[in-house]
This record gives C-alpha cells, sequence and structure tokens, in this order.
C-alpha cells in the first residue's frame, strides 16, 4: 500500500480526523500519517470512554489512560524530542479526550527535565518508565505565593551530606496523589531567587512527602496539592546543577508550549467540526441555520482562526525540530495565540449549537470546560506576551 493510500484508508476509519494538510508544509511524509494514526487511535479507543463523573474516577481514569497510551507507543515522541509528531500527537488526543492529552501533557513535563539534565541512571529507571506508561510523571513548580513569580517560591532544598533536606509545599499540581514521581522545584538559595531554584526527582513514596488532597476543576483533570516535611532526597536525583534549576524549567516550557497550542487546536477542531455538523442539519425559520449569513462569518472566522493557530504551533514545532537551542519567542506566540483563539471557537459553537451546546453531556460543552485552563497553565496568555515582548526588545530592531 503506498503511503497516500495508507493514509486515506486511515482516513476513511476515522469518525472525526483533524486535518494535517494546511501545515504539511512543515510536516515529513511521516509526520502525515501518524497524525491519521493517532486520530484513528483517539477516536476509536478514547472517544467512547465514558467521561469521568466525579474527581475520584478522572483519577482512575487518568491512571488506565497512562497505560493504554504507553502501551501503544505514544508517549514516544517525547523520548525522541520530536515536537511535531508530539504536537500532532496532541491534537488527536485534545479532539477526544481533554483528559488523555493533559496525561500526556505530564509525561512531557516531567520527563523532560530528566532527559536534559538527569544521570544515565535517573534516566534508565524513570525516564523510560514514564516513556513506556509504566511510571506516572507530575511536575511541582506552583505554591500559593508563587504561580507566574516563580521565583517567589519558598520551598526550601538544604544541603545536607550526601543529600538535601527539602520542606515546603505547593500547589494546582497536576497529577499529585496518583503521580509515581514529582519533578520538584525548591530553592537552594534563597537571596539568589531565580538563580537559586534547583530541580529534583522524588518517588511518590519518599518519607516526608505527602498528598495534601485533591483541588476540584469543572472538568476531569486530577489536580492537587502536596508537602514536604524534612523529605531527604539523595544529591544523585537532583537534576543539573545546583541553582540551574529555575533555567531547566523554563527549558521544558519552552518545548511543552508549543504542544499545549497543538492540544487546544485538536479542541477547537473537534467544535468546528461538531458546529458544522449543527448547522447543516438545524432547521430554523424554514432553513438550515447554515444558511444564515451570521452563522457563515461565525465558522469562517472560527477556521480562520484554527488555520493561523496551526501555522504557529506547527512553525513553533519545526523550528525545534530544526535543532534549535531555544524557541521561546515561536513557543510563546504559539501557546498565546493558539489557546486564546481555541477559546474563542470553541465559544461560537456553543453558540451555534444554541441550548444543544451547554448540555453537560455534549462534547462541545465538554470541550468549553476544558480549554478554560490551558490559557492559564504553563505561564498564561499575559506571561506569553510578556516573554514575546522580552525577546523584541532584547534582539537589536531593524
Ligand atoms: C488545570 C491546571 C493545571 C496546572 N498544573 C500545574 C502543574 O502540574 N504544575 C505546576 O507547577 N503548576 C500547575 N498549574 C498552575 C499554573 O501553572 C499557574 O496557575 C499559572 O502559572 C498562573 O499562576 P496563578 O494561578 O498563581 O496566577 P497569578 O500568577 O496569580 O496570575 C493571576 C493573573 O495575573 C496575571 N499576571 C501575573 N503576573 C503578571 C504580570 N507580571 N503582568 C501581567 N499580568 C500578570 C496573570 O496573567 C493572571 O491573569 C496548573 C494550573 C491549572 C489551572
Amino acid at each position: 500500500m503506498t503511503e497516500t493510500q495508507r493514509f486515506r484508508s486511515l482516513v476513511a476509519s476515522a469518525a472525526s480526523i483533524p486535518d494535517p494538510l494546511p501545515v504539511r508544509a512543515f510536516l515529513d511524509p511521516a509526520h502525515v500519517l501518524l497524525a491519521a494514526e493517532a486520530s484513528v487511535f483517539a477516536s476509536k479507543e478514547l472517544s467512547p470512554r465514558p467521561v469521568p463523573d466525579s474527581d475520584r474516577a478522572a483519577r482512575e481514569e487518568a491512571r488506565s489512560i497512562l497505560k493504554l497510551l504507553g502501551a501503544g507507543g505514544w508517549f514516544e515522541s517525547i523520548g525522541r524530542q520530536d515536537w511535531r509528531s508530539a504536537s500532532l500527537v496532541r491534537e488527536a488526543l485534545g479532539a477526544s479526550s481533554p483528559l488523555a492529552d493533559a496525561v500526556f501533557a505530564l509525561q512531557g513535563l516531567g520527563t523532560l527535565p530528566i532527559l536534559f539534565a538527569g544521570s544515565p541512571a535517573i534516566q534508565e529507571q524513570w525516564a523510560k518508565a514514564a516513556i513506556a506508561g509504566r511510571a506516572m510523571a507530575a511536575f511541582a513548580m506552583t505554591e500559593t505565593e508563587a504561580g507566574s513569580d516563580v521565583a517567589a517560591m519558598r520551598t526550601r532544598a538544604i544541603r545536607d551530606g550526601d543529600g538535601y533536606v527539602v520542606n515546603g509545599a505547593k500547589c494546582y499540581i497536576s497529577n499529585a496523589g496518583i503521580a509515581d514521581f514529582y519533578i520538584v522545584f525548591a530553592s537552594t538559595d534563597p537571596e539568589a531567587r531565580g538563580k537559586g531554584i534547583s530541580c529534583f526527582l522524588i518517588p511518590a513514596d519518599a518519607a516526608g512527602l505527602t498528598f495534601q488532597g485533591p483541588q476540584i476543576l469543572s472538568s476531569p483533570h486530577p489536580l492537587g496539592e502536596i508537602s514536604f516535611q524534612d523529605c531527604r532526597v539523595p544529591a544523585s536525583h537532583r537534576l543539573g546543577e545546583e541553582g540551574r534549576g529555575f533555567a531547566l524549567g523554563l527549558k521544558t516550557l519552552d518545548r511543552m508550549r508549543a504542544t499545549v497550542g497543538a492540544a487546544a487546536c485538536g479542541m477547537a477542531a473537534r467544535a468546528l467540526v461538531e458546529a458544522l455538523r449543527h448547522a447543516l442539519s438545524r432547521r430554523q425559520f424554514g432553513k438550515s441555520i447554515a444558511e444564515f449569513q451570521l452563522v457563515q462569518e461565525k465558522v469562517a472566522r472560527m477556521a480562520t482562526d484554527l488555520e493561523a493557530a496551526r501555522l504557529l504551533v506547527y512553525r513553533a514545532a519545526w523550528v525545534a525540530d530544526q535543532g534549535a537551542e531555544r524557541v521561546t519567542m515561536e513557543a510563546a506566540m504559539a501557546k498565546a495565540f493558539a489557546t486564546e483563539a481555541a477559546q474563542r471557537i470553541i465559544d461560537e459553537a456553543v453558540q451555534i449549537l444554541g441550548a444543544s451546546g451547554v448540555m453537560a453531556s455534549h462534547p462541545v460543552d465538554r470541550l468549553y470546560r476544558s480549554v478554560r485552563a490551558l490559557r492559564i497553565y504553563e505561564g498564561t496568555t499575559e506571561i506569553q506576551h510578556l516573554v514575546i515582548a522580552g525577546q523584541l526588545f532584547q534582539s537589536p530592531l531593524g
């Protein structure tokens, strides 16, 4: 079977498929196939799964999705640091199951610091297990007084013999309470602020690490608080040099932010498909609502926003795949634009669906609740704009 035939047969068997053609200029033929395979997998294996109706059910579901994604090799793009593939996978997951997308995101956030700065032994034990879906990752940076201002963190790691003693607390941590290991950011030199932060891998069963309880979101997403009380961490679990933890965190976010944009595109694409389908079938005033120009204007804007978002996302992923050391500006633009655009697109989809779009059981209502957090986590839109402006003022103009 030729590549085109294989692609067509995959498309034919998928319920809904993100169309990778508009960004094909940034993709290799293997990516186009992967996009189709990921969509078929997501629509067949993830879409039919019941949406968890409680935090407890969401936690159980996240663990079983981890196994499913690991067994299918869907985390391998993280291990290869292949950002176009990771983006395509997140588009497909976002369209079918925002919870599965969150599981993917955390495996990325939790594995990259190990790949960037972990010893061979740590990589062998933890990164391998994470990519195989045998170990669930978490990324613990945020604190009650340190959200956007990461450098204000108060969690301390004090050197003690051949290790560190960690004390403090983290909040809004995805996978808190169900992760097997946490990538933890703690200050080893508070006076140095951002330059005094170090990064550690702490297994979930370490003495002194406690899950304090869940923080419940309006969409299924395991989130919660953890605390550290005299938690001993061997020095071999420090990732990178002392004081270089913030830089390691930023390097990780640099790579992952464009993929957040990709997840947003997947959610928006699904909402657009649902809106088009509804507009064609719903009749009011004796005609299909797709015939009204006010509805046509909405879908035109939605589709244009989506294509612009995808172009920024795959441009950033392509630059990263070319081996660029940093993709700070491209990734910030991709994340800010795609997540804001996805919010607008999904909101308009709800409007086109009318009352049916705000029914809790409708996929577009679920997307409406799921997409909101993407404009906040991994750096709010405002922080992305500050990053972009910072880059602009750094480089010589003209
Ligand atoms: C679903 C979800 C999952 C998350 N998962 C994780 C996780 O796994 N690990 C983790 O460490 N964290 C996680 N977070 C936390 C997330 O990273 C923070 O919420 C985010 O960084 C913003 O911090 P904050 O909520 O404290 O908002 P704040 O920093 O208090 O910001 C509030 C508002 O002020 C604005 N603002 C702040 N500073 C400025 C400025 N200088 N200029 C202009 N505007 C500004 C912000 O843009 C925002 O609009 C998660 C959050 C959510 C919602």
